[in-house]
């Protein structure tokens, strides 16, 4: 009975989504290729079909691309910087006036829980405000070079910039790159994950009723080998920003180098929490849970290395186990702490990680199984996991889960706990709980991470840099830096006569 009832709330929630995206979008238009194989949506949470849309192929990236190149042409690069914010300003509205059903279609399409979508599509929106403020605010330089000429600088657009998608927070990664980019007057080709194709192509519709021209921003869904790489390799593709793996990333800028795009990588990460025997644990405790288990893990900057000093190992344990136990773990339509991994394939790769680990006689002090919520025994879900006394050269002490696994590790002092942290390809973030300044600031200055957070992991928003050291990426996201990746400078010499 109560499993009918769940089934009945399910679809009426597909109901009340409305009708879904089955189309690419080209140059202002819903495109229906009958040629293209389809890609089926899944939802994560219970495993149904939720609708499919096109598999794109190299010919549509040309159309798309081929339309990007003439909306560049036409009026949105010569558009008054201001008009351009004002009208990024209302995409910005746009969104969140379209929350609950953007929210509700994020949920369906890759399980997170509603307000955790509600707050993606907020974020998704304040990445357009935010820069749509900068528009007018890209001003060049006069530089001096004595009384017989003149010099001046000017920020030009790349051109037609490629934007390739992870499948974890879809909304915020697609406004975190399109925002800049076309804030500096470039056009877009959008590429989203193959898991969670719908929000890109409701938001580009969102974009031109407020009057987005044509072909400024297109999407074709696809998968990655084909859609993503024409993508990549399309030599009218000036830039590409691409959020993934370090694998694909390496695939990406090679397609880029051979016609000398520029890239943005935002790549993976094994980010050290350090908590030190001074630490409050009472505010280290929920800030490592929320680190390391927000988004069920599937987190690039996720705290999911815990280095602990040795004297307050076991007590910290003992309380991030009683923690973890009491987070919920369901449908993300149920509103619970945790929801599903995004896939099959995701879980498949969670549950490696954790099968190998017990295999190698690593302990898990929580979770460690997939689980099988009432009602939605088709869903992938693995609940928050601990595993403690992880040696440093394991794989779940180096390697990138993506997945709600924390690797707990004992160290004697934060000389050590630099070193470890430090011992890693990766490098995108890293935090510390201490009460000692002096402590946190040397941590700071020492440990490789494109951003540390002191005593309150996260919550740094969209107007601070962030990218990653070593194998984490190249370029820096949000904030203002990130507009330095979306123009060229164009330096003008006058000869005086
Ligand atoms: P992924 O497999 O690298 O895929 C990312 C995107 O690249 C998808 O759209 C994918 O398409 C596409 N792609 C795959 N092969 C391609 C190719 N040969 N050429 C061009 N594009 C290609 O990564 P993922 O598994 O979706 O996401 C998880 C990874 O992303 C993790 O490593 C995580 O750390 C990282 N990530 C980093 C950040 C950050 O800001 N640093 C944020 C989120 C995620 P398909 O969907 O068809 O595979
Ligand atoms: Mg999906």
């Amino acid at each position: 009975m109560r499993q009918r009832s769940k089934e009945e709330q399910w679809h009426q929630a597909v109901e009340n989504a409305g009708q879904l995206p089955d189309y690419l979008y080209i140059n202002g238009e819903r495109v229906y290729d009958s040629s293209l194989q389809s890609i089926e949506s899944v939802d994560p949470g219970s495993g149904r079909s939720i609708g499919a849309v096109p598999a794109g192929n190299r010919q549509s990236i040309e159309a798309a691309v081929v339309a990007a190149r003439s909306a560049l042409q036409g009026p949105w690069r010569d558009l008054p910087p201001r008009e351009r914010g004002q009208l990024l300003w209302r995409v910005g509205e746009a969104i969140r006036a379209d929350k609950a059903r953007l929210a509700l279609v994020e949920t369906l399409d890759n399980g997170k829980p509603l307000k955790d979508a509600e707050v993606c599509v907020e974020r998704c929106a304040d990445y357009f405000c935010y820069y749509a403020g900068m528009a007018d605010k890209l001003e060049g330089s006069s530089v001096p070079l004595g009384a017989g000429k003149v010099c001046f600088t000017e920020h030009v657009p790349i051109g037609v910039t490629g934007h390739i998608i992870p499948w974890n927070v879809p909304l915020n990664m697609i406004a975190r790159g399109l925002a800049p980019a076309l804030t500096c007057g470039n056009t877009a080709v959008v590429k989203p994950a193959e898991d969670t194709s719908m929000t890109a192509l409701l938001v580009v519709e969102l974009m031109e009723k407020v009057g987005i021209p044509p072909g400024v921003v297109n999407v074709v869904s696809g998968y990655g080998h084909e859609a993503g790489q024409a993508l990549a390799e399309h030599p009218d593709v000036h830039h590409v920003t691409f959020t993934g793996s370090v694998a694909t990333g390496k695939t990406v800028m090679s397609a880029a180098a051979q016609h000398i795009a520029s890239v943005s990588l935002e790549l993976g990460g094994k980010s050290p929490h350090i908590i030190l025997d001074d630490a409050d644990l009472d505010r280290a405790v929920p800030d490592i849970v929320r680190a390391v288990f927000a988004n069920s893990g599937q987190i690039c900057s996720a705290g999911t290395r815990l280095l602990v000093q040795k004297g307050i190992y076991n007590e910290l344990l003992d309380r991030l186990t009683q923690a973890s136990s009491k987070l919920t773990l369901g449908h993300g339509l149920d509103n619970k702490d945790l929801g599903p991994l995004v896939s099959a394939k995701q879980l498949d790769t969670v549950n490696g990680f954790a099968t190998r680990a017990e295999a190698r006689g690593i302990k898990f002090v929580s979770g460690g199984q997939p689980v099988h919520p009432e009602g939605f025994e088709q869903g992938f879900y693995f609940p928050p996991s601990i595993a403690m006394d992880v040696p440093v050269d394991d794989e779940l002490a180096n390697d990138e889960v993506f997945g709600p696994i924390l690797s707990v590790i004992s160290v004697d002092d934060l000389e050590e706990a630099i070193t470890i942290g430090n011992n890693s390809d990766y490098g995108l973030a890293a935090g510390i709980h201490t009460r000692d300044i002096n402590r946190a600031l040397k941590f700071a200055r020492g440990i490789d991470a494109g951003q540390v957070y002191i005593n309150g992991y996260h919550g740094a928003g969209d107007t601070v840099p962030f990218g990653g050291f070593k194998h984490s990426g190249i370029g820096r996201e949000k904030g203002l830096a990130a507009l330095n990746a979306y123009y060229e400078i164009k330096s003008v010499v006058v000869t005086l006569c």
